[in-house]
């Protein structure tokens, strides 16, 4: 199977460190250390400015292709179920993760949450099935098609916190979107391994999860 490039080498670490260049860690930069942080002669408990959740979510990101699923690169799309899912007992005050109803893109979200103890909601929107990147260049993923999703959903006629996230491949959707729901959307990252980092205190990672 030729795998699909989950984009885990591109995910740019130095912008989660405090890129003061104290030298403590032993590097002579911040970027050097993320240089040896790949390949391996540094670990990220070795800068003293990070603390225990975001040191975890810098191990899950480096380890993710060890845990997450193989999604194969040349593929018809899949359709899994569209719609909103309640990760950890979400409530109002829960961020609200946006993606599509590709059947790769579910396995690969389902085992990156599984790594999280914080709520959220996370909603699932036709896009004929396609990938999330995919999706955008056959434009089966809308501005237009995540409001309507919303406003049939439970999360639009509740109190909510209304704030969303969406896939860093749909930043073009960021405008109208925001326009359309008056929600506060955000762009997350590309890669789906970085969103502990770019979620930050808002992405809990498990203290006893195994890195391996
Ligand atoms: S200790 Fe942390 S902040 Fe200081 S140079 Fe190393 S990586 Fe950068």
């Amino acid at each position: 199977m030729i795998a699909a490039d989950l984009y885990l080498k591109r995910i740019d670490f130095l912008q989660y460190l405090p890129r003061t260049d104290c030298k403590e860690c032993g590097e002579v930069s911040c970027a050097a250390f993320v240089k040896h942080m790949k390949n391996g002669t540094r670990t990220p408990d070795n800068c003293p400015s990070l603390k225990g959740n975001q040191v975890r979510a810098f191990y899950l990101a480096m380890k993710a292709d060890q845990f997450l699923p193989q999604v194969p690169a040349l593929e018809l799309p899949r359709p899994a179920p569209e719609g909103l899912t309640e990760i950890n007992q979400a409530n109002e005050r829960s961020l609200l993760i946006v993606s599509g109803n590709s059947e790769f893109t579910q396995e690969v979200l389902t085992s990156i949450m599984a790594c999280t103890l914080s709520p959220f909601w996370l909603l699932c929107v036709d896009c004929r099935g396609d990938t999330v990147d995919m999706a955008m260049i056959y434009q089966s993923l809308k501005a237009e098609k995540i409001a309507a999703h919303l406003e049939d959903s439970q999360l639009n006629h509740e109190k909510a916190k209304r704030e969303m996230i969406l896939p860093g491949f749909a930043s073009s959707l960021q405008e109208p979107l925001a326009r359309q729901t008056g929600w506060k959307v955000r762009v997350g990252p590309i890669c789906i391994a970085e969103l502990p980092l770019f979620l930050g205190d808002d992405w809990e990672v498990p203290p006893d999860l195994d890195f391996g």
